[in-house]
């Protein structure tokens, strides 16, 4: 049996699609890099990204796959930072996953959010509910860990129903088990990415941002924001569109997919037209030289 990939076959009709926000089994998401790009096949996406929380491990090995399933791919992460009293998230794009600087704060922030994990599950013993540190690092601890992967023993140990009942009750903000995330500066953010050869993106700013804040990431030097997101009302797309024009931005889009449809919408589901990424291609190798 031959089990090589089946080379994507793109007639002249087909449109040009492409999903610039997705998150592997090493950070929250459920799907190995590989099942990933066999549904990008399977979608007839022309390129990805996978840009998992605060983690490059997937990139390497996507790059490879990349070439065995003639997907593009670009290489990406998704930066969580705090602006004031919110966390937002910054998207960076075209990364260097070896990138010494990049792979030694990723390190500190892995071990942060171990430290975390642990602080969670002590308070979750104080409301009773026992989850074994060991195990707990054992299944997740090369991951970035996270309150999803708490979440998901609790819904396995019969504590909640399902991922949002865990957020409700005990880990989301202001909920009894809540520990902070450590979280940098979207300017450091954006310093990160750009010592690894990446141009930064605000990412769903529908989710959290307000015009001012968006106003004053663009004075950062952001590259770009995130136009199309699940999130995201036909009318807040515009609104992105127009403010990438005004300021003379990038533009990019995608489904966080997170591999589960309980964890939000399909891969594919939400797109781009392919010639943003040719635009966005052009437009990192102009500042690459
Ligand atoms: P963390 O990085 O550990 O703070 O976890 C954040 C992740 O938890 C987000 O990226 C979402 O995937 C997930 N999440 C946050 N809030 C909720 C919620 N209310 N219900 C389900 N999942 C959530
Ligand atoms: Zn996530
Ligand atoms: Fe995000
Ligand atoms: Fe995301």
């Amino acid at each position: 049996m031959n089990h090589e990939p089946k080379r994507r076959r793109v007639s002249s009709v087909t449109p040009q699609k492409a999903d610039l926000h997705i998150h592997s089994n090493f950070s929250d998401g459920k799907l190995s890099p590989e099942e990933i790009f066999l549904l990008a096949q399977k979608f007839q996406l022309r390129a990805i990204s996978i840009t998992d929380h605060d983690n490059v491990a997937a990139l390497n090995i996507s790059k490879n796959l990349a070439q065995q399933y003639d997907i593009e791919f670009i290489p990406g992460i998704e930066i969580s930072c705090r602006k004031d009293r919110t966390e937002i998230h910054i998207l960076g794009y075209f990364i260097d996953p070896d990138n010494v600087q990049l792979n030694s704060y990723l390190k500190y922030f892995q071990n942060e959010r171990m430290n975390r994990a642990r602080q969670i599950l002590h308070r979750l013993r104080q409301c009773n509910i026992i989850i074994d540190w060991e195990e707990l690092k054992s299944r997740y601890g090369e991951r970035s860990i996270g309150r999803p992967h708490i979440a998901e023993i609790l819904i396995e140990k019969n504590c909640v129903k399902n991922h949002n009942e865990a957020f409700e009750k005990y880990l989301g903000d202001d909920c009894p088990c809540y520990i902070p995330k450590y979280k940098i500066t979207p300017s450091e953010a954006i310093t990160i990415i750009k010592e690894a050869n990446g141009i930064s993106f605000i990412a769903h700013p529908g989710v959290d941002i307000e015009l001012q804040g968006l106003r004053d990431l663009i004075a950062l030097g952001i590259d770009g924001i995130e136009t199309v997101h699940p999130r995201h009302s036909i009318a807040q797309i515009e609104r992105y569109k127009q403010l990438v024009k005004q300021y003379d931005l990038q533009e990019s889009g995608g489904s966080d997919y997170h591999g589960d449809k309980k964890l939000g919408p399909a891969m594919g589901s939400f797109t781009i037209p392919y010639e943003i990424v040719i635009r966005l291609t052009a437009y990192h190798s102009k500042l690459q030289q």
